[in-house]
């Protein structure tokens, strides 16, 4: 049997080092945080001068990450359910459905889509109101 040494195999630990000069492929977050992309599907956002209350988010969302909620200050007379939708982000997909079926378009996706949190309650969310 002949002996074979696999040289390339044995340098390419080597080449690691090679990584050391590169630039670096991540970003030092939060201190540097990336450009934001128009367009993005990112948190909701709900013009509440405008929402109706008509639950058809509720009803198209096929996660069922929205729930109609009670609000206590009358923000818009148009209003006749007094609820506004809030989002479940442990369910939410982001398909934008919801967003295409508010009849006074004031249901919204804004480019913002950073959260970290480690209360789950806390991603039980109330669309900012914009
Ligand atoms: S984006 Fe899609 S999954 Fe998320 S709340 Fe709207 S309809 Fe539901
Ligand atoms: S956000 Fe739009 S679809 Fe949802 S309750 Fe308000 S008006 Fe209706």
């Amino acid at each position: 049997m002949q002996f074979s040494p696999d040289i390339k195999g044995s340098l390419l630990p080597f080449l690691a080092v090679k990584k050391l000069f590169e630039h670096p492929k991540t970003i030092c977050y939060p201190e540097v945080k990336k450009e934001q992309i128009d367009g993005y599907r990112g948190f909701h956002t709900n013009l509440l001068a405008d929402c109706i209350g008509c639950a058809n988010c509720q009803d198209v969302c096929m996660n069922e990450a929205i729930d109609m909620v009670t609000i206590a200050k009358d923000v818009n007379p148009k209003n006749a359910s007094g609820c506004i939708p809030r989002i479940d982000y442990g369910r939410c997909c982001w398909c934008s459905l919801c967003t295409d079926v508010c009849p006074p378009n004031s249901l919204k996706l804004e480019n913002e889509c950073i959260w970290a949190d480690d209360k789950a309650d806390n991603f039980l969310y109330f669309p900012k109101d914009k």
